[in-house]
Formats: C-alpha cells, sequence, structure tokens
C-alpha cells in the first residue's frame, strides 16, 4: 500500500515537473509588449525586437532562422493546451490541431483564429514556400504546406522557439 501510494504521489511529481518544463522559461521581464490578451499590432524596429527577444527567439522570429528539426522542445508535447507567439504572446493554435507530423517540427492543421497568423511569399533559399507570420507582431513563425490531415489538409510547420505553451482546456 505504502509502495503504491508513494508510486502515485512520483507520478503526479513528475507528471508536474514535465508540465512545468514545457511551460515557457524564456522569460518575459526584458519584454513590455508581452501579452496572451492585448491583441493590438506591434510594430517595432528591428533594434527593440533584439533589445527585449533572448537571442534564439530573436534569430527565428526576427531573422527567420529555422531551428534544427527533431530538436524543438513541443515537438512530442500532447498536453492539452493553447500555443501563443512567444515574440508577443498572441494565441496560435489549440494543441487539439496539433497532429504527429514526420517534418520534425510541431505541426498543426489550423490556426486557432483565422487572424492569428498572416501569409507571406518566400522565394529564399532556391524555393517557393509560403511563410507564416505571427498575426499581431509579425514574428516568423514557420512555413505552411499542403500536406497536412483532414479537415483543412494543411500543414502549419512551427519552430518551438518561436512558440510558448500553457497547458489547460
Ligand atoms: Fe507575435
Amino acid at each position: 500500500m505504502k509502495h503504491i501510494l508513494l508510486s502515485c504521489m512520483l507520478a503526479l511529481f513528475c507528471a508536474g515537473s514535465y508540465a512545468q518544463n514545457l511551460k515557457s522559461d524564456k522569460g518575459h521581464e526584458n519584454n513590455p509588449y508581452y501579452s496572451t490578451t492585448d491583441t493590438t499590432q506591434l510594430h517595432l524596429s528591428d533594434a527593440e525586437w533584439k533589445k527585449i527577444l533572448p537571442a534564439d527567439l530573436y534569430l527565428v522570429a526576427r531573422k527567420k532562422n529555422t531551428e534544427k528539426p527533431f530538436t524543438g522542445r513541443y515537438l512530442e508535447n500532447n498536453i492539452r493546451g493553447t500555443y501563443y507567439c512567444a515574440a508577443c504572446g498572441n494565441a496560435l493554435f489549440k494543441s487539439d490541431a496539433k497532429f504527429a507530423s514526420s517534418c520534425g517540427w510541431p505541426s498543426f492543421y489550423e490556426p486557432l483564429r483565422k487572424n492569428s497568423v498572416k501569409y507571406q511569399e518566400d522565394h529564399s533559399l532556391g524555393m517557393s514556400r509560403t511563410e507564416v507570420l505571427c498575426g499581431r507582431c509579425s514574428a516568423h513563425l514557420g512555413h505552411i504546406f499542403d500536406d497536412g490531415p483532414a479537415p483543412t489538409y494543411k500543414r502549419f510547420c512551427m519552430n518551438s522557439v518561436s512558440l510558448d505553451f500553457e497547458p489547460g482546456e
């Protein structure tokens, strides 16, 4: 009985720690614009973004870098919750729209709201792709492809670095 109780306590502790680890540790204390409720459009200078974002996030969100495949913190995250823009806090995706993709980056079939994201043609690296940007702050999030599952058949291929996750319904 004692062993069962201890095992349960350990399982709860581990689950709690795991959920805690998935929450952003990027720290938004230097970012006065970060808000999960304010939907006002953000137009900041590159110098301002560089000052307020962590270096890894700045390089992806503002310089359109791509994180290495199979390295992102949210790739295997199957906990229910909401994904936000790590640069500004804008709500982007619900976990319900996340699906297992073999591409190496967290993938979703639809944004939380139609205007959660915006799109831009991207002809860099000799490819023709559609870039996905945050609808509030224009942070680079990733790209969208037409090989996703029903009902949209879209694959929003996102950088974990550009996302924050908050467990919940
Ligand atoms: Fe944003």
